[in-house]
This record gives structure tokens, sequence and C-alpha cells, in this order.
């Protein structure tokens, strides 16, 4: 138990003076009841990036699957474990979710790692097969040419956000929701540095800020 990390000792602490007693009514009643989120986020591992802080969500509100560069690998029924494609099954067909965001981030260590053509970490180099996932994506953003690398990483992590949505398609259980409007894809990207968010538009094939009044407004210096 010694070596259990201090900072989430205290990080519990902190929970049990400050959000339980605010939530515990809330907790009680997910407890009996369960839980019924509306909304499912495929997010990345990134520490930088809880879906849970940036969309100020409470227990029960939002269920949430979080890989490397938040991908979701085309459907394969095969026996392999899959461990997004679990998630997304539960999501979809026992919780009944009306919505799935992806939520790409900008200096994603994937994508750069993809786009740097890093060496292996590991002779198993799982993240290298795991970011071939993005193929299609780096074809549709094109070689890199004479764009700079901050440029061309910020084109692969928001295509490739896209094509996840594509590969959400190939799964008969969400095609079926989409195509009868139970169920909405959304593609987003969060800035990090700054914290601006972007939406993708399917109608202008772009991503489009959302809450720039806001995010301006926390940003603005002091008035006196
Ligand atoms: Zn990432």
């Amino acid at each position: 138990m010694s070596d259990f990390p201090k900072r989430l000792i205290d990080g519990y602490g902190a929970f049990l003076t400050e959000r339980l007693p605010h939530e515990q009514s809330r907790y009680r009643q997910l407890s009996e009841q369960g839980q019924a989120p509306e909304i499912m986020v495929i997010g990345c591992c990134d520490s930088r990036c809880s879906p849970e802080l940036i969309f100020d969500a409470g227990p029960g509100e939002i269920f949430v699957s979080r890989n490397i560069a938040n991908l979701v690998p085309p459907y394969t029924p095969d026996s392999a474990q899959r461990s997004m494609s679990a998630a997304l099954e539960f999501a979809v067909q026992a919780l009944k979710v009306k919505d799935i965001v992806v939520l790409a981030h900008a200096q994603c260590g994937g994508i750069r790692a993809y786009a740097e053509e890093a060496e292996p970490l590991s002779p198993g180099d799982f993240i290298g097969n795991w970011m071939s996932i993005i193929e299609p994506a780096a074809k549709a953003v094109g070689p890199r040419g004479g764009r700079p690398f901050q440029d061309y990483v910020t084109a692969l992590e928001q295509t490739s956000a896209v094509k996840t949505l594509d590969n959400l398609m190939t799964f008969p259980y969400v095609r079926r929701r989409v195509e009868a409007g139970e169920m909405h894809l959304h593609a987003a990207y969060f800035g990090v540095a700054t914290g601006d968010l972007s939406v993708y538009d399917p109608a202008q094939k772009k991503f489009v800020r959302v809450a720039a009044d806001a995010h301006a407004k926390a940003f603005a210096g002091p008035r006196f």
C-alpha cells in the first residue's frame, strides 16, 4: 500500500471533500438505476485530453473509451481481443447512445510518431501496428511536400478523425442506427495549447470552431 502513488491518495481526498458531497445523491441514483449515458466519446490516451474535463461531465454522463490517437479499426469480426470494438459494441448495443464523438487533439504523440516514422518502442511494435490504421487518412492528406511539419501533422490529426467516422460506419449496428437517424457521429478537435474546440462540418468539409465567443471571453484580460 505504501507505494500507491501519493498523488492519487491526495486527489481522492480532494474528491471526498469537494466533489462527492455535491454529487453523492447522483452516485447513489446511478448505482441503483445503472448508467445511461447518451454520449460516447472516443478519445486519445493523452493526459491533456480528458473528455470529462473538457466537456465538464459529471458521473454517468459520458461513456469514454480512450486509445492511442483516438482510432477505431474497421469492423473485423475475428477472435482477436478487440478492446475498442468491445467498448463500441457495449455503447451502441447496450447503452444505445445517441451520439458518438471522436475527440482528436493537437500535438498527438501517436500521429507524430507515424508522421516521423519513429522507431518501434519495443520488438512487438504495438504502436506502429496500431497507427497503421491511419494509412487511409495519410493517403488522403498526401505527401508532406514542402509544407511545415506542424501543418502536416495537424492535417493528419484532423483527417484521421474524419476517417474514423468512416471506420465506425463499417460496424453493422452503427450503420443501422445512424441510417435510422437514432444515432449521430461527430469528429471534434481540441487545441490543447489554447483550449479551443472545433467540430467537423461535413457540409464545409472542415473543422469549425465552436463556442468561440465564450472562449474569447475566457481568455480576455481583466476589464479593470
Ligand atoms: Zn493523442
